[in-house]
């Protein structure tokens, strides 16, 4: 018979019990199933029944696309988080931040330019703001890689849009623009940027500023993140954006992200943060008193910062743990994890050396055992042969 739930690739038989010795630990993909034991805590008040006859309209009575109700909870979120000013700030929402991004890279490119709008992200960078302008091939932009590269055509007045990943993925680091001029524009991407990854070190102000619905409360699989625009112009862009491109986020993903932060703001709004924010540093403290064990791994090491929202000094407890392979022979580190039964990202993939990998740290409790079971392993083998 089928087994009633869904088995983590380590565990088979019809309850998930069985583990299988042999199989490799998934730590590629970044899915939030870190905060799925919060929700079912929570199962009830997070639930959202839909009569057929409700939103079936292509408007909030005839008010475009975005839930009011929604806007203002997302205020409300920021206010309590003490993450972003949005006081005067234009909110718009996508299917994910995904489109959000894409909404952005249309509404900064320049009108009537003759040449695309270089894009630059700081290596290491998240692959999507390479991968949709390529996919997306628009006259409009073109992706250049490094913002140094890139900075003496800056310099020169050419067109620049900049992607600020902070907290960045891969490396968890908090990134700040490096280019600057008339004609640099700047996206910041704040998908981490909450308690559980990161010290909150001051309400960011910058002028577009993208969040996620998925690495927030982990429901990656809504769809549905927002921007904070400063300017009005660029708003209105990004509006027509999501009109022609999809007349705006499902009202129903709208109601269930209402529902979510509803859930998540009760009494002083801080129980999620505390649940994440927990399960993070406990897991950051597990990895790296393993590799700390090991001269073959090194892991990315941020300076503790003073966190606004614990009014204390806090360490990182980032998404990811960028892992470099220190040996001169491991040049491929994705393959030397491989061979320890260990599936990670390769460096290539945020354009630098293969010399790193990245593991996910925000999967489901089982991926996370497991992961630490295969390091523990490597790193006790490592020690065992000197
Ligand atoms: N930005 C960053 C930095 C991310 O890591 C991710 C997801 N991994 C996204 C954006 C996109 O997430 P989503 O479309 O689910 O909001």
């Amino acid at each position: 018979t089928e087994p009633v739930c869904e088995c983590n690739s380590c565990y088979s038989g019809p309850d998930c019990s069985h583990f299988l010795t042999d199989c490799i630990a998934d730590a590629n993909g970044g899915d939030p199933l870190f905060l799925e034991p919060f929700w079912t805590q929570h199962a009830a008040s997070s639930a959202v029944v839909v009569a057929g006859w409700h939103r079936m309209s292509y408007s909030y009575n005839n008010n475009g696309f975005i839930s009011k109700e929604l806007e203002r909870l997302i205020r409300k979120l920021h206010a309590v988080v003490g993450n972003a000013v949005t006081q005067n700030r234009y909110i718009i929402f996508g299917a994910g931040s995904t489109q959000v991004i894409n909404a952005a890279a249309y509404a900064l490119s320049p009108d009537n330019s003759s040449s695309p709008a270089g894009i630059v992200a700081s290596v290491p960078y998240y692959a999507l703001y390479q991968q949709q302008e390529e996919y997306f091939n628009s006259a409009k932009f073109k992706f250049q890689g490094d913002p140094y590269t890139w900075r003496n055509k800056t310099d020169s007045g050419a067109y620049t849009i900049e992607f600020v990943t902070a907290p960045n993925n891969p490396d968890g680091r908090l990134n700040k623009a490096l280019l600057q001029g008339p004609n640099v524009k700047t996206v910041y991407d704040r998908a981490y940027y909450w308690p559980h990854f990161t010290p909150i070190t001051a309400q960011a102000d910058e002028d577009l500023m993208v969040f996620t619905l998925s690495k927030l409360t982990g429901h990656a699989g809504s769809r549905f993140g927002w921007a904070v625009v400063k300017d009005e112009t660029v708003f209105n862009k990004m509006t027509i954006h999501m009109q022609i491109n999809s007349m705006g986020v499902s009202r129903d993903t709208q109601l269930r992200a209402f529902k979510l932060l509803k859930t998540a703001l009760k009494g002083e709004g801080r129980e999620l943060f505390d649940f994440a924010s927990q399960t993070m540093k406990a897991r950051w403290e597990k990895l790296s008193s393993i590799i700390s064990l090991s001269k073959r791994f090194s892991l990315q090491k941020i300076n503790p910062e003073y966190c606004i929202f614990y009014s204390k000094v806090r360490e990182f407890s980032p998404a990811y743990a960028w892992v470099k392979c220190e040996r001169e022979e491991d040049k491929d580190c994705y393959a030397v994890l491989q061979v320890a039964k260990i599936t990670g990202r390769a460096g290539n993939a945020f354009g630098a050396e293969d010399r790193y990998v990245r593991l996910s740290l925000i999967r489901s409790q089982d991926d996370f055992d497991i992961l630490i079971q295969r390091l523990n392993k490597l790193v006790s083998e490592e020690n065992g042969a000197k």
